[in-house]
Formats: C-alpha cells, sequence, structure tokens
C-alpha cells in the first residue's frame, strides 16, 4: 500500500480524500491555493504545499505545481478527486511519467472515453445499449446528414465528441433548421473543444438520468455497484441523487450493470467510473462515461457498504478489488442532496462567511462537508459547500429521513439551497419517483417566485 499520497483537488472531495488515507493509515498531502489556506482540512493535514494563487488555472489546474508538490513531499500516487484535472489524460500522463501513480484509470482509457464518439463507438462493441444515432462522426456532405437524420427521426441532437459540462449540443427538430445547426455546432465545438468533429442522436423526449457505478481493479476484475437515479437536475447539474433508482426492474439493471462490468474489462479500464445512462420507457441509453470518483458516490456507499474512495486507492496499488459481484448486495434506500451557496429561488451564488454553521445528525445520516463555523466560501470555485446523504430501509423512510435532517440544518451568513431541497422534499410527484429530467426545471417555473 502507498505510504503518502498527494490530494489534488479541494473542498468536501479533498477532505472525503483525506478521511479515506486516514483510515488507511496513508499520510495525505494536500495543495491548496491561497483562497484555501485557512481551510480546516489544510490546517489539518499531515501535510499541505500552496500551489499558486486563488484562480484555478493557476492552482488546481496547474501541473508543474502539482508535480512538484508531489516531489517535494515524496507523495508515491496522486489522487484528483473529481473535476479540475480529474479527467485530463494529459495530466494522467504527467503524472505517471514523473514517476508517480495516478489514481484513476490509464491515460489511454481518460482519452477513449473523453472523446464522446470514441467513446460511444467502444460502447456498441462491448453490447452496451446506446442511444441510436449517426455512426460515429457526421460526415459533410449534405444530403448524407439528411439521410442520417431522416433515419434516425426527428428530433435530433447534434452532439460534440469533445463536448462536456453540458455544453456543446443542440436539437433539431425539422429538416430545415438541420444543416446550419450542424454548422454552428462544429464553429463552437471547434473553438470551445478544440476539436469540431459533432455526431448526432435521437433526441430522447422525456428520459430520466440512470448512472451505473463501476470498479475495476489490474487483475482484470470489474463489477458494478448497482445504479443511482439523478434526474433532478438544473442546467445539466445535477441537485438530488438516489438509489436503487425508483420503479426500475433488478433484473434490468443487472443486465445493464453486467455489460458495463464486461466493457470494462474488455477496455482494460482500472478505477472507479461511471456509465451514465439516459433512461425512457423501459429501456437504457449510454450516453457517457466519466472515467473518475463523482459527486454522488456516497449514495451508492451507502447502500452497498463498499467505501468506493478506499477501493480507488486501493486498487491504484495494485491490491485486488476487495470483494466480488456475488458479494455485493443492495440494503435500503439512499438519497443525497447537494447544498449549494446560492439563492435557493434565484440560484446567485452567495460566497462569504459562514456565521453559523449547524449539520444534521442521527442515525442513517452522513454530512460530507470541509465547511464549519466561520468558515469563508471563496467566491472562486464550484458553489457546493456540502452534501447531505441519508440512508433508510424504504425510500419512503429516506425521505422522512431527509427531511427531518434537512429540518435540522443552520446554516448563517451566506445562503443556501436548503430551503429548496425542503419543498422539493414535499413534491407529492418527486415522493412518488421516477420524475424525468426536466422535472425539476418545470417545477422551478412554476414555482416562481420574487
Ligand atoms: P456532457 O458531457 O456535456 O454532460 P452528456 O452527453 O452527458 O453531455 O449530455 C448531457 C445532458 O444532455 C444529458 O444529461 C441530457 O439531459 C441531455 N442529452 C444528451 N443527449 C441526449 C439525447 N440523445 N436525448 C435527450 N437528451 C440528451
Amino acid at each position: 500500500m502507498f505510504k503518502k499520497i498527494l490530494i489534488a483537488n479541494r473542498g468536501e472531495i479533498a477532505l472525503r480524500i483525506q478521511r479515506a488515507c486516514r483510515e488507511m493509515g496513508i499520510k495525505a498531502v494536500m495543495v491548496y491555493s491561497e483562497a484555501d489556506r485557512e481551510a480546516k482540512y489544510v490546517k489539518l493535514a499531515d501535510e499541505a504545499v500552496c500551489i499558486g494563487p486563488a484562480a484555478s488555472a493557476q492552482s488546481y489546474l496547474n501541473m508543474p505545481a502539482l508535480i512538484s508538490a508531489a516531489e517535494v513531499t515524496d507523495s508515491e500516487a496522486i489522487h484528483p478527486g473529481y473535476g479540475f484535472l480529474s479527467e485530463n489524460a494529459d495530466f494522467a500522463e504527467r503524472v505517471e511519467k514523473s514517476g508517480f501513480t495516478f489514481i484513476g484509470p490509464t491515460a489511454e482509457s481518460i482519452r477513449l472515453m473523453g472523446d464522446k464518439v470514441s467513446a460511444k463507438r467502444a460502447m456498441i462493441k462491448a453490447g452496451v445499449p446506446t442511444v441510436p444515432g449517426s455512426e460515429g462522426e457526421l460526415p459533410d456532405n449534405p444530403a448524407e446528414i439528411k439521410k442520417i437524420a431522416k433515419a434516425i427521426g426527428y428530433p435530433v441532437i447534434i452532439k460534440a465528441a469533445g463536448g462536456g459540462g453540458g455544453r456543446g449540443m443542440r436539437v433539431v427538430h425539422t429538416e430545415a433548421a438541420l444543416l446550419h445547426a450542424v454548422q454552428t455546432t462544429k464553429t463552437e465545438a471547434g473553438s470551445a473543444f478544440g476539436n469540431p468533429a459533432v455526431y448526432m442522436e435521437k433526441f430522447l423526449q422525456n428520459p430520466r438520468h440512470v448512472e451505473i457505478q463501476v470498479i475495476a481493479d489490474t487483475h482484470r476484475n470489474a463489477i458494478y455497484l448497482g445504479e443511482r437515479d439523478c434526474s433532478m437536475q438544473r442546467r445539466h447539474q445535477k441537485v438530488i441523487e438516489e438509489a436503487p433508482a425508483p420503479g426500475i426492474s433488478r433484473r434490468l439493471v443487472e443486465k445493464i450493470g453486467e455489460r458495463c462490468a464486461a466493457a470494462c474489462r474488455k477496455i482494460g479500464y482500472r478505477g472507479a467510473g461511471t456509465f451514465e445512462f439516459l433512461y425512457e420507457n423501459g429501456e437504457f441509453y449510454f450516453i457517457e462515461m466519466n472515467t473518475r470518483v463523482q459527486v454522488e458516490h456516497p449514495v451508492t456507499e451507502m447502500i452497498t457498504g463498499v467505501d468506493i474512495v478506499r477501493e480507488q486507492i486501493s486498487v491504484a496499488a495494485g491490491n485486488k478489488l476487495s470483494l466480488t459481484q456475488k458479494q455485493v448486495t443492495i440494503h435500503g434506500h439512499a438519497m443525497e442532496c447537494r447544498i449549494n451557496a446560492e439563492h435557493p429561488f434565484n440560484f446567485m451564488p452567495s460566497p462569504g462567511r459562514i456565521t453559523g454553521w449547524h449539520a444534521a445528525g442521527g442515525p442513517g445520516v452522513r454530512v460530507d462537508s470541509h465547511v464549519y463555523h466561520n468558515y469563508m466560501v471563496p467566491p472562486h470555485y464550484d458553489s457546493m459547500v456540502g452534501k447531505l446523504i441519508v440512508h433508510a430501509d424504504t425510500r419512503e423512510m429516506a425521505l422522512a429521513r431527509m427531511r427531518s435532517a434537512l429540518s435540522e440544518m443552520v446554516v448563517e451568513g451566506i445562503q443556501t439551497n436548503i430551503p429548496l431541497h425542503r419543498e422539493l422534499m414535499l413534491d407529492a410527484k418527486f415522493a412518488a419517483g421516477g420524475t424525468n429530467i426536466h422535472y425539476l426545471e418545470e417545477w422551478l417555473a412554476s414555482h416562481q417566485r420574487g
């Protein structure tokens, strides 16, 4: 096992990884920007290195600074967390070339999955169901583009091969609008992602977002840890996640999960990963793979009892997975509310000093957060300040537990979206389960207030 790991991230995930290291007897080196100097997880770290000014480009995205921090601290491995450089193949490569272990898949796997056209092709080959669409990149010939769209059937969606973060996509409803949309998406993709390649998919009207968690070791073992439903989204950002996904048959999840695990074995994937699907009318359609730990990993940890971060570190050190597929069992239901420093209804960011912080507690309640009384939320980064996670025997009990936990949360000095979560937990349709990816935005539009 490693003796020392550098954590190339900040906030709650940096603390989450630090906790896993402590339990495993591994020293954790924290890096921080000047804006995060005062954070407790930095002050309480075994070692901490300042890697630059507040701006991410000069700190958390600064590859040479991160690698030299690993060098001066004699770290053996680098955990990238999520966001920042976690899905950057060049970083993974530089980390390994500098003699450290990258806690994640190979640069090659990141590249394969980072290009959505090659990812989709790999999934089709591995027998994972995908959204019906063009065979790879769209050709230049206008007549052929029209032919492809006609065969798929309108509406279609034009997507950038190199796209991410909900950008580089355009829905087309008629043939008249097709060529212009393809051209615009190409131009945008070229300047935003440095890759003008686009492809076409059937646009699914009312899908849910359901994803499969996988983890693989370097001994060709790969397992899936069930699914998560992350359909409650605003602007393609997940707001509430839960596991299992309500109303989807175990048989179907198992079938898809097995295919995902098989795909991992086929491409020689290592580490944790997520296969994201749209789910509509009883069918799963692969859209993309995330080659890192995800924000919502705790709901899976709660229902399976598997510590995903621990497992990530262990397989990166060359160990076998600590359990087999047969040993994966699902208990009860878990739900996560992302707590953001923002106005609950107009979503204006609300950084600043937290003058009062009281976190919920009790049986089946988990709060993953790096903040505390008097913590200063810096304005430079993502607005998420923590995650409230509950686990109970049934979904109904998990909902009741979440309502109770949300009523206990006190955050003073800044605004948070806790009031929004409180209302959503009382919504009858959400409580019934199975709302689609448009539901939250529709709900917000019909609950407008000043
Ligand atoms: P990104 O990498 O930018 O997140 P994704 O491929 O994961 O891109 O798609 C992001 C979101 O866009 C999906 O969660 C879904 O809401 C929507 N979307 C993508 N493809 C389709 C599709 N074929 N039909 C309907 N919605 C889609």
